[in-house]
């Protein structure tokens, strides 16, 4: 047996119901005094802060961090003397606060309200002119985060079925991601089992706290894997996708997803027999395609506003990105059968 497992320093605090008592003792720990309250929406995030000493809010969140968006953000920081940063919203508000903690090193305590799991990785993004560029950096890692269920419960059914999404893709790619190992895979075939479980639930009972919990706890365990894995081929399409014609981020894995998975499952079947295990399925991609219909997740690119015409030009960029390992051999035709097919809205053979 031959693995290096690099695992990230950070602090997950579970406090179901308890967001502020538990964000309160975080900044304590930090000995933080002068915080700066990232969050795209304040008046869901001030009961979050109500024990931090808040130096300034700051509700100038855009998806996918543009690079105007984060200097103004680093300004604001600088202005007012800030020792931590408490941010509270999905992926788009804890990316502009690892843009602030990038370039001032600041402490992030970060919490989510969207099963992105951005929290959880050293991985920062910034766009600037449609293009958007990441990196890794220990700087961006929050120190802590604190998951409260009881948070999610105003998410919207449709985007809390694509958050999760989102979250089981982290899963999925872990499993065969450039630097995958024993650990990565065991962490998201417990990602794999407590979304599978969790999200039906939000779905019948978005307002009940069990389901909230469970899928809560699968996206964070998708997102640890998939930070130790690094990104493969699946994350690859859909940050192309995504950057070149302004897709939705968490409905674009969604769609991708079960493409990339009928890819390649045959090329693994002991990590396919693993998986359809983990969804309780004769097959990892029934097991997808059954939780996705069960969920009414978005099946084609074209309702997600992808134009026609970007099927040919998407190509070679992915190509470009593609991780070397992939499982089943990528190129131009795979590609562009599986693009058409994601777009088309076509199930995966
Ligand atoms: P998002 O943060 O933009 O949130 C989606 C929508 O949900 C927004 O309108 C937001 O206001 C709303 N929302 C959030 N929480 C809510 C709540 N509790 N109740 C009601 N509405 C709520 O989207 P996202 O999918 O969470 O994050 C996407 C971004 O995160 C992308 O930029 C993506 O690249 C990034 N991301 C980064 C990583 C990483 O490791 N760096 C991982 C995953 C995603």
């Amino acid at each position: 047996m031959q693995f290096v497992h690099d695992r990230l320093s950070q602090r997950a605090v579970f406090a179901t119901g308890g967001a502020a008592d538990a964000v309160a003792e975080e900044v304590r720990r930090l000995g933080a005094s002068r915080v700066m309250a990232i969050a795209s929406v304040r008046g869901r995030a001030e009961p979050v802060l109500a024990g931090v000493p808040v130096a300034i809010w700051h509700t100038d969140v855009v998806m996918h961090v543009p690079v105007d968006v984060a200097g103004r953000a680093r300004a604001v920081a600088a202005d007012h003397g800030i020792d931590a940063l408490v941010c509270v919203g999905g992926g788009s508000t804890t990316g502009l606060a690892k843009a602030v903690a990038l370039t001032t090193g600041l402490p992030i305590v970060a919490v989510p309200t969207t099963y992105a799991g951005s929290e959880a990785t050293d991985v920062w993004g910034l766009t600037e002119g449609g293009r958007k560029t990441t990196g890794v950096d220990p700087r961006v890692l929050p120190r802590t985060i604190v998951y409260d269920a009881a948070l999610m419960l105003g998410l919207p059914v449709p985007t809390s079925v694509a958050s999760g999404l989102n979250a089981l893709a982290h899963c999925v790619d872990a499993m065969w991601g450039p630097r995958a190992d024993p650990i990565d895979r065991t962490l998201a075939l417990e990602g794999i089992r407590a979304l599978t479980s969790g999200l039906p639930r939000v779905v019948d009972d978005p307002t009940g706290l069990e389901g909230r919990e469970q899928t809560l706890y699968g996206a964070y365990l998708a997102a640890v894997a998939f930070a130790s894995a690094g990104s493969g081929l699946h994350h690859k399409i859909a940050h192309v996708l995504g950057g070149m014609f302004d897709l939705a981020h968490a409905e674009t894995h969604a769609v991708v997803l079960p493409h990339v998975l009928a890819l390649n499952a045959p090329a693994v079947p002991d990590l396919d027999r693993r998986m359809a295990g983990a969804f309780g399925a004769d097959s990892a991609l029934g097991g997808l395609l059954d939780l996705e219909a069960r969920l009414g997740a978005p099946t084609s690119l074209r309702s997600l506003g992808m134009p026609e015409s970007g099927l040919a030009t998407a190509v070679q960029p992915i190509l470009d990105a593609s991780p070397p390992n992939n499982p089943a051999p990528v190129t131009s035709p795979v590609i562009e059968a599986l693009l058409r097919a994601a777009w088309d809205g076509k199930e995966p053979a």
